[in-house]
């Protein structure tokens, strides 16, 4: 039954991304390397075509027609990414680059205004760079501390640690929703709960978990939420800052020039209301409406569906590669959004590097990332040099991992 309903489904999404007929070393593509990038449904590229042909202006200034449309598009796109994640008011959403970006603005407003010397951040040892390093150079500025909750031997967060971290100096708690690297589903709702039990604010990193599970953030009660529009079948460049009002209203912009102002004076200048005090110049228009695209595309399969189908394809990833020898898991058996990590050992019990299955897999047309996934810490903690993370979106079939097994297994025989 589920595999019926599956083969349709497959059908319907797997021949809407253009890139997927490509071959790659004269293979058909398989191509699991989605927690870096998705690919475009020809919805989202034709959009981007429709958008630059019919209606591009820049938006917000312009009292012409073709200004006013983008501007509508623009609009309208924020509205359907503060629907996506239940968020209260439009102005909630904040547009960025991406999920480094929104990360990098807040760790510098929210340090401008709420840090001074001696207070506390939390992260913790999972993260990916881009929620460490700009908390470790806000920290530097304000001489402020960075705390990292540990992980237990099965790689979970020690939530009793984090109990223990959490201080009267405790000023913010950063952490991913899904880890990158493992794709382990981390108890943020609890996180969140005993943060706020000591009025502590919490910046959910979501790159990993927007795309893969259905996000309320107002359910959630997380104060910040930062996502990237490319690992969610969107465009490059574009990603979302969510904040909670009474945040945002506190926080100082990050960057001044266009947009960002309500009169400019070489005395004294003001700024513009939520949320264009945090976007200054002319933003992604054509990016934001293509997103916008993007996200009815799933919402027409519905996130739910995409979750249990990636769920399958991921439980089902797992046990074959539990079944071959020498294949070591990260994360065994814990409850994982969108990607596996594992290495492979010889008879001898001496790793085969990561980047070599790589290599192999690249010649057989499956695409994998292999290395340290912008994850230092964690890898560091598994004390190897690198890992294989296959990561799986909508439009991958139960057919794409068994190829990626099969050419997995003659990789191996090559290398062992
Ligand atoms: N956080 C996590 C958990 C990620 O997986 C990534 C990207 O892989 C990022 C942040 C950074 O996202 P971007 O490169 O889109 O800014």
């Amino acid at each position: 039954m589920y595999l019926e309903y599956c083969i349709d489904f497959y059908r319907m999404k797997h021949d809407d991304f253009p890139i997927l007929f490509e071959l790659i070393n004269n293979n058909r593509l398989v191509y699991l390397d989605n927690a870096a990038t998705t690919q475009k449904p020809q919805a989202v590229l034709d959009a981007i075509v429709h958008a630059y042909s019919r209606w591009n202006a820049n938006v917000h200034r312009g009292v012409h027609y073709l200004s006013q449309v983008a501007t509508q598009k623009h609009e309208e796109a924020r509205k359907k990414m503060a629907q996506l994640i239940h968020a209260q008011l439009d102005e909630e959403i904040i547009f960025t680059k991406g999920t480094t970006d929104s990360l990098n603005m807040l760790a510098f407003s929210f340090g401008e205004a709420m840090i001074k010397e001696g207070d506390e951040i939390i992260v913790s040892q999972l993260e990916h760079h881009s929620n460490i390093v700009p908390w470790q150079m806000l920290c530097e500025r304000k001489k402020a501390i960075l705390k990292v909750i540990p992980l237990k031997e099965d790689l979970s967060l020690n939530i009793e640690a984090f109990k223990e971290l959490l201080s009267p100096s405790t000023r913010l708690v950063s952490i991913a929703h899904v880890s990158n690297l493992l794709g382990i589903v981390n108890p943020i709702e609890e996180i969140i709960r005993l943060a706020h039990e000591k009025g502590v604010p919490v910046c959910v990193d979501g790159a990993q978990s927007v795309p893969h599970l259905k996000i309320d953030v107002q359910k959630l009660d997380c104060d910040f939420l930062a996502f990237s529009a490319h690992k969610m079948y969107g465009p490059t460049g574009l990603g979302v800052l969510y904040g909670k009002k009474k945040w945002l209203d506190k926080l100082p912009p990050v960057e001044g020039g266009g947009e960002m102002i309500e009169h400019v004076s070489f005395e004294k200048t003001t700024y513009n209301v939520l949320p264009y005090k945090f976007e200054a110049g002319t933003p992604n228009y054509i990016g934001s409406y293509a997103f916008g695209q993007a996200i009815d595309y799933v919402q027409q399969i519905g996130l739910e569906c995409i979750a249990k189908h990636e769920d399958d394809l991921i439980a089902y990833m797992e046990k074959q590669l539990a079944e071959i020898p020498h294949v070591k898991i990260y994360a065994a058996g814990l409850f994982k959004a969108g990607a596996v990590s594992f290495n492979v050992y010889r008879a001898d019990g001496t790793l085969i590097h990561p980047f070599d299955v790589g290599v192999l897999l690249d010649r057989q047309g499956v695409a994998v990332r292999t290395g340290h996934h912008c994850a230092e810490p964690l890898v560091n903690h598994l004390q190897v040099p690198g890992t294989i993370r296959a990561s799986v979106a909508m439009y991958n079939t139960r057919n794409d991992i068994d190829t990626f097994i099969i050419a997995l297994k003659r990789s191996i025989m090559m290398l062992d």
